[in-house]
């Protein structure tokens, strides 16, 4: 039975690029990958894969909520890596849990643990529930050296927590952060 991964991190914290160079090793040792994203993040054009260092890579199959991905063929699939995974229904995960144990295929997902109010995000909390790793990636907090655990909102430089849970590729900065300078800048906001 394959293990499903769960590799989560705060904005800034490489996980695409991460998700990507284990692509690369894979591709370079001639196995077969399946990548695939939630087709909610249009943050670089539907299928690209980017991370912000430039790199990049074309994904398999955009899933929608209601896309079964128990029906597609894993024939000679080594690996199945997930982008942005937090953006994935339950159900979803459901899928990528059976199918790492009835297909015998590795699933790694990368993704955000909480949004900018500090929730679990839907699929995040599947994985949390199913995988058999759970591994954090880590950045640095923003504004000082801790290392970042929040996601901060900013919308014309001021903090926030208000808006749609799910806004990708908006006008909005997403900042890592640790907890108390996500706090403190709340904080600051209600009081001004
Ligand atoms: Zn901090």
């Amino acid at each position: 039975m394959a293990k499903l991964y769960f590799r989560h991190g705060t904005v800034g914290s490489a996980k695409t690029l991460n998700l990507l160079a284990v692509a690369h090793n894979y591709r370079q040792q001639g196995k077969e990958i399946l990548l695939l994203k939630p087709e909610i993040d249009t943050r670089f054009g539907r299928e690209q894969i980017k991370s912000r260092a430039g790199l990049e890579m074309t994904a398999d199959l955009l899933i929608r909520p209601d896309t079964d991905l128990l029906s597609l063929d894993y024939e000679g699939v080594d690996c199945i890596l997930v982008d942005e995974a937090q953006f994935l229904s339950a159900s979803s995960i459901e899928q990528l849990r059976e199918i790492s144990v009835s297909r015998n295929i590795p699933v790694i997902c990368y993704g955000l643990r909480t949004d900018f109010r500090s929730h679990l995000f839907e699929g995040s909390r599947r994985l949390m529930e199913l995988a058999d790793s759970i591994e954090e990636v880590k950045a640095t907090c923003h504004f000082c050296t801790r290392k970042s655990i929040m996601n901060l909102k900013h919308v014309n430089g001021v903090a926030t927590v208000d808006g749609p849970t799910i806004q990708v590729g908006a006008e909005e900065t997403y900042l890592p952060s640790c907890y108390h300078c996500y706090q403190a800048h709340l904080a600051a906001v209600v009081q001004s």
